[in-house]
């Protein structure tokens, strides 16, 4: 494909926002350049094949809220098989190394209804507190929900989120994992689109007529340009700005910045699968919410891999410590549930594969949560209209009630480039 070298329109990444956006600005018939960093298309989409014999998603692996979910159509139409995995998996939830009897998981979706009460409640009535400050406590399984719904879904802890802002997110069933990974879906929707990878953008420059993006291979000149990087890239400063953003738009960056759930996979060394069916989801008690603990996916779609999950403060100390900490952490977690020797003798060692987005410069996190206080915030960023509206920022930090997920992402990116398409008449 020869790419243009003036685009009527530059994008600033290849995530799912970017790609979004480039199909976006195709169907209204403006020229695009999107313009990628790393080696690959897809950003926190990103399915890797090789290590363990089968598609792993480092990043997303689920379509959440299907029925509006607008990927969901888009790989149905690709041919791509999905699967529900609500309505395949089991959940086994383990007390110290015994499993829950009936009353206790009985008693422990009551506490996620009362937890899912208590904040919507609270959302409605009073200031945008932390969310630490909203969720009951107590109960036998209060602290569970709250890890549950803190380090492990929102990435961060209840005490940083934004009981506005987690209460606005509508991330809900039906949740679907495509059997080729969501890295591959978008890897596929990006295909025919006008692209240059590793191409890291050093500078924006706003202030004239156009906008100008600096790169190592020199300036590339567009009439307008949706930015479409992490608030984790933005907050660090890893793209200037000339002239510099205004405040409003550095405040709703801070506002708004990345937590870390980081993944560690394993394969069967044989033919023990620790008593757990395909897609079933391996969940603990915890005494406290912030207690560092693990859930567990395993086996999906039959294959040979389980995947563990840790988020929040838990998972920025383990990324610190490395990967070796990290799978050693995974370890001792299965451990309590299954001993140390059978989990030795089930998986193979020290073969697993740790995710570390954290560390990549060019995302610098999992995805983005609300401050205490800051539930504004992800309006403010995705309204911002620089340069008279021919500079607009979009990706899931910029979708108010599906932040955090490539369908909010795929959004945010597509609005973008209608709105710069408007701003360009
Ligand atoms: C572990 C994990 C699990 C997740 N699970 C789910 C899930 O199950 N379901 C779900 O919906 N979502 C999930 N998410 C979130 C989802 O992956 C993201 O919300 C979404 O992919 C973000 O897309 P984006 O386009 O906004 O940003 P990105 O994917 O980050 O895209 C931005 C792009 O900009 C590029 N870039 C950065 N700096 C520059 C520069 N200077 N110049 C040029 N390019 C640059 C980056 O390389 C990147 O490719 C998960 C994320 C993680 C990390």
């Amino acid at each position: 494909m020869v790419l243009p070298t003036a685009p009527e329109v530059a994008i600033v990444g290849a995530g799912a926002a970017g790609i979004a956006a480039a199909r976006e600005c195709a169907a209204l018939g403006l020229s695009c350049l999107v313009v990628e960093a790393m080696g690959r298309v897809g950003g926190r989409a990103f399915t890797e094949d090789a290590r363990l014999g089968a598609p792993f998603d480092h990043g997303a692996s689920w379509l959440h809220l299907a029925d509006a979910n607008p990927l969901v159509p888009l790989a149905r139409a690709l041919g791509l098989r999905l699967v529900d995995s609500d309505a395949v998996r089991e959940r086994r939830v383990v007390v110290g190394p015994r499993r829950a009897t009936p009353e206790e998981v009985a008693a422990l979706e009551a506490a996620m209804a009362r937890f899912d009460a208590t904040v919507a409640a609270r959302a409605a009535a009073a200031a945008d507190l932390p969310l630490a400050e909203a969720v009951p406590r107590g109960g036998f399984w209060d602290a569970t929900v709250a890890h549950r719904q803190g380090p492990l879904i929102s990435a961060a802890e209840l005490g940083e989120l934004s009981l506005r802002d987690f209460a606005a997110n509508a991330l809900g069933p039906p949740n679907l994992m495509p059997e080729a990974g969501v890295g591959a879906l978008v890897r596929r929707l990006a295909q025919g689109l006008p692209i240059r990878t590793g191409v890291p953008v050093a500078r924006i420059r706003w202030g004239g007529q156009g906008v100008v993006l600096d790169t190592p291979e020199g300036a590339l000149a567009a009439r307008a340009c949706v930015v479409t990087v992490s608030t984790g890239v933005l907050g660090a400063g890893g793209i200037a700005f000339d002239p510099p953003l205004p405040q409003a738009v550095r405040e709703a960056v801070a506002g708004l910045p990345l937590g870390l759930l980081t993944k560690v996979a394993f394969r069967a060394a044989g033919e023990d699968r620790l008593d757990l069916p395909p897609f079933a989801a391996l969940w603990r008690r915890v005494d406290s919410p912030e207690e560092a603990a693990m859930s567990f996916h395993a086996w999906p779609f039959g294959r040979d891999h389980l995947v563990g999950f840790v988020g929040g403060r838990a998972a920025w100390e383990l990324a610190r410590a490395g990967p070796a900490a990290t799978e050693a952490f995974a370890r001792e977690e299965l451990a309590r549930c299954f001993g140390a020797a059978r989990v030795a003798r089930a998986l193979r060692a020290p073969a697993a594969v740790v995710t570390d987005w954290g560390a990549n410069p060019f995302v610098r996190g999992a995805y983005s949560y609300a401050r205490p206080g800051c539930a504004g915030a992800r309006a403010a960023l995705a309204g911002a209209a620089l340069a008279g509206g021919r500079l607009r920022f979009a990706g899931e930090a910029c979708h108010t009630w599906l932040a955090g997920t490539v369908a909010g992402a795929w959004e945010s990116g597509r609005a973008a480039a209608r709105a710069v398409a408007a701003a360009l008449g």
